[in-house]
């Protein structure tokens, strides 16, 4: 059944569709985005929650459809979200809550999901300024760290994430989800180990190592001077020498107790939070 939806806007009236059955095919690809090939081969991932959802329109994303459930159809932010996305000329689907359960994975769906396309910055034309701070993570694996990571680098004020080597998709339902939509105001890089060397040779950028055999403690560190970026090792094997070696500072974090090292999320929010208490200091 499709139905008007009047947009906002210039004049624009879309339509919404309805969808009650799973095996529809319009579904079949929503749930291929839970995939990473089915998120490589379209360039979209898929974000769960209204506000999220309106939050990614604001900061100007660009969504390809917008999914919400039947019994949500008569809540105005629902019907806002829906104009808006009508008018942004994408896909919308009114859908019963067992085929939003299907597409999220999730007993309790949120009532409103977004598929939006995935945006990466080029990290060869990223010209850091004294006053940023970004975060460089070696192979991170875990889904769960990486978004925290990024929420984390939002909250912190920092610039920008750079993903260095083969890592977990920011783009997977589980790392959207951790992110809590910080995915959406946090600008991402990705570089292989060698790219990132040769970006970081002529950036101009301080970088700050992270490492259990670190020679100097983070808190002497000065983070104001350059811009900075601090850098973090995977979680099982830490910072590669070639990376290492390199590095501006080679950082610890002094610990007491039997634990040998720290979760590499709480590791980076340490970091982050210290590197940027400098420069409020600052101002
Ligand atoms: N077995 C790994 C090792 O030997 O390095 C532990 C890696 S740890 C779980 C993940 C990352 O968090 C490290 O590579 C480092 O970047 C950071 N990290 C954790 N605890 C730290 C500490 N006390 N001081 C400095 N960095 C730390």
């Amino acid at each position: 059944m499709n139905k008007d939806v009047t947009a906002k806007g210039p004049g624009r009236v879309g339509q919404v569709k309805e969808i009650t059955s799973l095996s529809n095919p319009v579904i079949k690809d929503i749930k291929g985005l839970s995939q990473k090939k089915g998120r490589e081969e379209t360039g979209t991932f898929m974000a769960e929650g209204l506000k999220l959802v309106i939050d990614a329109l604001d900061l100007g994303w660009s969504i390809t459809t917008l999914v919400y459930a039947k019994n949500a159809k008569e809540k105005p932010l629902v019907q806002k979200v829906a104009a808006r996305a009508v008018a942004a000329g994408a896909l919308v689907l009114e859908v019963s809550e067992k085929v939003l359960s299907s597409i999220t994975r999730r007993d309790n769906p949120q009532m409103v999901v977004g598929i939006f396309e995935t945006r990466w910055h080029a990290l060869s034309s990223l010209k850091p300024e004294t006053n940023q701070t970004f975060v460089a993570l070696d192979r991170v694996r875990d889904p769960g760290n990486l978004g925290t990571i990024i929420r984390t680098a939002d909250a912190a004020g920092a610039s920008g994430v750079i993903l260095v080597g083969e890592t977990t998709d920011p783009y997977s339902l589980e790392t959207v989800r951790a992110t809590m939509g910080s995915v959406f105001a946090v600008p991402l890089y990705r570089a292989s180990a060698s790219e990132f060397l040769k970006w970081k040779r002529g950036s101009g950028a301080k970088t700050v190592a992270t490492h259990l055999a670190g020679s100097v403690d983070y808190r002497t560190i000065d983070y104001t001077d350059m811009p900075v970026v601090i850098l973090m090792g995977n979680e099982q094997q830490g910072l590669p020498e070639e990376l290492a070696r390199e590095a501006d500072a080679l950082a610890r974090i002094p610990q007491q107790g039997l634990a040998d090292s720290l979760n590499l999320a709480v590791a980076t929010a340490v970091m982050l939070f210290e590197a940027r208490r400098h420069l409020l200091a600052l101002n």
